[in-house]
Protein backbone atom coordinates (compact mmCIF):
# COMPACT_ATOMS: atom_id res chain seq x y z
CA UNK A 1 0.00 0.00 0.00
CA UNK A 2 1.49 3.33 -0.76
CA UNK A 3 0.27 6.81 1.25
CA UNK A 4 -1.48 9.41 -0.16
CA UNK A 5 0.68 11.77 -1.59
CA UNK A 6 1.03 15.18 0.93
CA UNK A 7 2.41 18.40 -1.25
CA UNK A 8 3.29 21.24 1.23
CA UNK A 9 4.74 24.51 0.33
CA UNK A 10 6.81 26.64 2.48
CA UNK A 11 6.79 30.03 1.87
CA UNK A 12 9.47 31.09 4.79
CA UNK A 13 9.74 34.69 5.02
CA UNK A 14 7.92 35.72 2.09
CA UNK A 15 4.47 37.07 0.78
CA UNK A 16 2.60 39.94 1.10
CA UNK A 17 -1.18 40.26 0.74
CA UNK A 18 -0.69 40.86 -2.65
CA UNK A 19 0.21 37.37 -3.08
CA UNK A 20 -2.90 36.05 -1.57
CA UNK A 21 -3.80 35.60 -5.53
CA UNK A 22 -0.60 32.93 -5.78
CA UNK A 23 -2.22 31.19 -3.09
CA UNK A 24 -5.92 30.93 -4.92
CA UNK A 25 -4.08 29.83 -8.25
CA UNK A 26 -2.12 27.28 -6.06
CA UNK A 27 -5.47 26.15 -4.35
CA UNK A 28 -7.80 26.10 -7.74
CA UNK A 29 -4.84 23.69 -9.05
CA UNK A 30 -4.58 21.70 -5.85
CA UNK A 31 -8.88 21.23 -6.48
CA UNK A 32 -8.11 19.44 -10.22
CA UNK A 33 -6.19 16.85 -7.71
CA UNK A 34 -8.47 15.25 -4.99
CA UNK A 35 -6.32 12.47 -4.84
CA UNK A 36 -3.28 13.89 -3.25
CA UNK A 37 -2.89 16.60 -0.43
CA UNK A 38 -1.99 20.25 -1.02
CA UNK A 39 -0.90 22.91 1.62
CA UNK A 40 0.58 26.32 1.95
CA UNK A 41 2.16 27.50 5.20
CA UNK A 42 2.54 31.18 4.64
CA UNK A 43 3.92 33.68 6.87
CA UNK A 44 2.13 33.70 9.82
CA UNK A 45 0.16 37.31 9.06
CA UNK A 46 -1.10 35.96 5.64
CA UNK A 47 -2.78 32.75 7.35
CA UNK A 48 -6.37 33.98 8.76
CA UNK A 49 -6.93 36.28 5.15
CA UNK A 50 -5.67 32.77 3.10
CA UNK A 51 -8.19 30.81 5.11
CA UNK A 52 -10.43 33.01 4.36
CA UNK A 53 -10.18 33.34 0.86
CA UNK A 54 -9.68 29.73 0.25
CA UNK A 55 -12.12 27.83 2.47
CA UNK A 56 -11.46 24.70 1.15
CA UNK A 57 -7.66 24.63 1.14
CA UNK A 58 -5.51 23.66 3.78
CA UNK A 59 -3.13 26.74 4.83
CA UNK A 60 -0.45 25.97 7.84
CA UNK A 61 1.66 27.45 9.78
CA UNK A 62 5.54 27.39 9.99
CA UNK A 63 6.32 27.02 13.63
CA UNK A 64 4.30 27.83 16.89
CA UNK A 65 4.87 27.88 20.61
CA UNK A 66 4.66 25.20 22.46
CA UNK A 67 2.52 26.79 25.46
CA UNK A 68 -0.72 27.44 24.97
CA UNK A 69 -0.67 31.58 26.32
CA UNK A 70 1.92 33.23 28.62
CA UNK A 71 4.59 35.46 28.70
CA UNK A 72 6.16 34.24 25.57
CA UNK A 73 6.88 37.87 23.65
CA UNK A 74 6.45 37.77 19.77
CA UNK A 75 5.38 33.97 19.94
CA UNK A 76 1.84 32.27 19.18
CA UNK A 77 0.55 29.27 20.24
CA UNK A 78 -0.76 26.36 18.26
CA UNK A 79 -4.52 27.51 19.67
CA UNK A 80 -3.75 30.86 18.02
CA UNK A 81 -2.71 29.50 14.59
CA UNK A 82 -5.70 27.33 14.40
CA UNK A 83 -7.99 30.08 15.11
CA UNK A 84 -7.01 31.77 12.21
CA UNK A 85 -7.26 29.12 10.20
CA UNK A 86 -4.31 26.74 9.98
CA UNK A 87 -5.09 23.30 9.55
CA UNK A 88 -1.17 22.40 10.38
CA UNK A 89 1.65 23.79 10.94
CA UNK A 90 5.38 22.99 10.27
CA UNK A 91 7.85 22.40 13.04
CA UNK A 92 11.76 22.38 13.77
CA UNK A 93 12.71 23.38 9.71
CA UNK A 94 16.47 23.34 9.77
CA UNK A 95 16.49 27.42 9.49
CA UNK A 96 14.43 27.82 13.22
CA UNK A 97 16.89 24.99 14.40
CA UNK A 98 19.95 27.04 13.87
CA UNK A 99 18.65 30.78 13.77
CA UNK A 100 16.13 29.82 16.92
CA UNK A 101 18.44 27.52 18.48
CA UNK A 102 15.24 24.88 18.78
CA UNK A 103 16.39 21.78 20.01
CA UNK A 104 14.84 18.52 19.65
CA UNK A 105 13.04 18.50 22.80
CA UNK A 106 11.71 21.89 21.95
CA UNK A 107 10.38 20.64 18.45
CA UNK A 108 9.10 17.55 20.46
CA UNK A 109 7.00 19.62 23.26
CA UNK A 110 5.82 22.15 20.09
CA UNK A 111 4.63 18.31 18.31
CA UNK A 112 2.35 17.63 21.17
CA UNK A 113 1.18 20.96 21.62
CA UNK A 114 -0.25 21.33 17.89
CA UNK A 115 -1.75 17.47 18.69
CA UNK A 116 -3.41 18.83 21.79
CA UNK A 117 -5.07 21.37 19.34
CA UNK A 118 -6.03 19.52 16.75
CA UNK A 119 -3.82 20.23 14.18
CA UNK A 120 -1.63 18.03 11.75
CA UNK A 121 2.20 18.53 11.94
CA UNK A 122 4.99 18.15 10.12
CA UNK A 123 8.72 17.88 12.12
CA UNK A 124 11.90 18.05 10.21
CA UNK A 125 15.29 16.39 10.29
CA UNK A 126 18.06 16.39 8.06
CA UNK A 127 22.01 16.74 7.97
CA UNK A 128 24.19 18.99 7.33
CA UNK A 129 27.00 19.08 4.33
CA UNK A 130 29.25 17.83 6.84
CA UNK A 131 27.72 15.16 8.57
CA UNK A 132 26.89 13.70 5.19
CA UNK A 133 30.84 13.79 4.63
CA UNK A 134 31.43 12.31 8.01
CA UNK A 135 29.22 9.48 6.80
CA UNK A 136 27.18 10.45 9.77
CA UNK A 137 24.05 11.27 7.60
CA UNK A 138 21.62 8.39 8.55
CA UNK A 139 23.04 8.74 12.84
CA UNK A 140 22.23 12.22 12.68
CA UNK A 141 18.83 12.23 11.24
CA UNK A 142 17.55 9.45 13.52
CA UNK A 143 19.15 10.91 16.71
CA UNK A 144 16.87 14.37 15.66
CA UNK A 145 13.61 11.62 15.01
CA UNK A 146 14.08 10.01 18.53
CA UNK A 147 14.73 13.23 20.24
CA UNK A 148 11.61 15.32 18.31
CA UNK A 149 8.77 12.63 17.96
CA UNK A 150 6.16 13.08 19.95
CA UNK A 151 5.09 10.52 23.05
CA UNK A 152 1.56 9.64 21.44
CA UNK A 153 2.27 9.63 17.69
CA UNK A 154 -0.36 8.82 15.05
CA UNK A 155 -0.45 9.41 11.27
CA UNK A 156 -3.56 10.96 11.86
CA UNK A 157 -1.91 13.97 12.84
CA UNK A 158 1.93 13.33 12.07
CA UNK A 159 4.21 14.13 8.71
CA UNK A 160 7.95 13.70 8.86
CA UNK A 161 9.96 15.50 6.75
CA UNK A 162 13.71 14.63 4.91
CA UNK A 163 15.35 18.23 4.81
CA UNK A 164 19.26 17.97 4.16
CA UNK A 165 20.35 21.15 5.13
CA UNK A 166 22.61 21.37 2.09
CA UNK A 167 19.73 20.97 -0.14
CA UNK A 168 18.06 23.70 1.26
CA UNK A 169 17.88 26.62 -1.43
CA UNK A 170 21.28 25.54 -3.30
CA UNK A 171 19.55 23.63 -6.20
CA UNK A 172 20.99 20.77 -5.00
CA UNK A 173 19.72 17.30 -4.51
CA UNK A 174 20.74 14.05 -3.32
CA UNK A 175 21.33 10.93 -5.24
CA UNK A 176 18.35 9.29 -5.32
CA UNK A 177 19.97 6.42 -3.63
CA UNK A 178 20.86 8.05 -0.96
CA UNK A 179 16.99 9.16 -0.57
CA UNK A 180 15.94 6.01 -0.65
CA UNK A 181 18.23 4.76 2.14
CA UNK A 182 17.39 7.93 4.12
CA UNK A 183 13.52 7.63 3.89
CA UNK A 184 14.11 3.75 4.46
CA UNK A 185 15.90 4.61 7.58
CA UNK A 186 13.83 6.88 8.92
CA UNK A 187 10.61 4.56 8.06
CA UNK A 188 12.41 1.95 10.41
CA UNK A 189 12.95 4.18 12.93
CA UNK A 190 9.36 5.45 12.90
CA UNK A 191 8.76 1.62 13.75
CA UNK A 192 10.97 1.07 16.26
CA UNK A 193 9.35 4.57 18.18
CA UNK A 194 5.47 4.01 17.42
CA UNK A 195 5.32 0.28 16.88
CA UNK A 196 1.76 -0.24 14.61
CA UNK A 197 0.89 2.48 12.24
CA UNK A 198 4.31 3.32 11.13
CA UNK A 199 3.90 2.68 7.80
CA UNK A 200 0.89 5.38 7.38
CA UNK A 201 2.91 8.02 8.77
CA UNK A 202 3.90 10.26 5.61
CA UNK A 203 7.64 11.05 4.62
CA UNK A 204 7.91 14.51 2.61
CA UNK A 205 11.72 14.85 1.13
CA UNK A 206 12.53 18.33 1.27
CA UNK A 207 15.72 20.31 -0.39
CA UNK A 208 14.88 21.93 -3.69
CA UNK A 209 12.44 20.11 -5.16
CA UNK A 210 11.12 21.38 -8.50
CA UNK A 211 8.96 20.58 -11.47
CA UNK A 212 12.05 19.25 -13.19
CA UNK A 213 13.08 16.54 -10.41
CA UNK A 214 9.98 16.59 -8.50
CA UNK A 215 8.61 13.10 -10.66
CA UNK A 216 11.96 11.11 -9.72
CA UNK A 217 11.92 12.16 -5.99
CA UNK A 218 8.41 11.15 -5.36
CA UNK A 219 8.94 7.70 -7.06
CA UNK A 220 11.65 6.91 -4.76
CA UNK A 221 10.16 4.19 -1.85
CA UNK A 222 8.94 5.78 1.21
CA UNK A 223 8.87 9.62 -0.27
CA UNK A 224 5.31 10.09 0.16
CA UNK A 225 5.30 13.51 -0.82
CA UNK A 226 7.28 17.09 -0.70
CA UNK A 227 8.04 20.19 1.32
CA UNK A 228 9.01 22.62 -0.91
CA UNK A 229 10.12 26.34 -0.64
CA UNK A 230 11.23 28.38 -3.40
CA UNK A 231 9.65 26.64 -6.31
CA UNK A 232 6.12 26.28 -3.90
CA UNK A 233 5.39 30.76 -4.24
CA UNK A 234 3.83 30.65 -7.63
CA UNK A 235 1.31 28.61 -9.46
CA UNK A 236 3.52 28.11 -12.31
CA UNK A 237 6.36 26.53 -10.60
CA UNK A 238 4.20 24.87 -7.77
CA UNK A 239 1.53 23.61 -10.61
CA UNK A 240 3.92 20.88 -11.94
CA UNK A 241 4.96 19.55 -8.36
CA UNK A 242 1.58 19.20 -7.30
CA UNK A 243 0.62 17.50 -11.25
CA UNK A 244 4.24 15.60 -10.54
CA UNK A 245 2.54 13.69 -7.16
CA UNK A 246 -0.64 13.54 -8.87
P1 LIG B 1 13.73 24.81 -0.95
O1 LIG B 1 13.32 24.82 0.61
O2 LIG B 1 12.67 24.02 -1.67
O3 LIG B 1 13.75 26.25 -1.33
O4 LIG B 1 15.08 24.15 -1.03
C1 LIG B 1 12.73 23.70 1.20
C2 LIG B 1 12.49 23.95 2.66
O5 LIG B 1 13.35 24.57 3.31
O6 LIG B 1 11.44 23.55 3.21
Amino acid sequence: MTNRKYIVGNWKMNGMQAQLSDIAAIAEIAEQHGEIDVAICPPVTLIAAAATKCPQFAIGAQDCHQSSSGAHTGCVSAEMIREAGALLSILGHSERRADQYETDADVKAKAEAVKAAGLGAIICVGETEEERDDGRAVEVVCGQLEGSFPDEADADWLTIAYEPVWAIGTGRVPETSDVKEMHEAIRNKIGKLMGDGAEKVRILYGGSMNGGNAAELLSVPNVDGGLVGGSSLTADKFGPIIDAAA
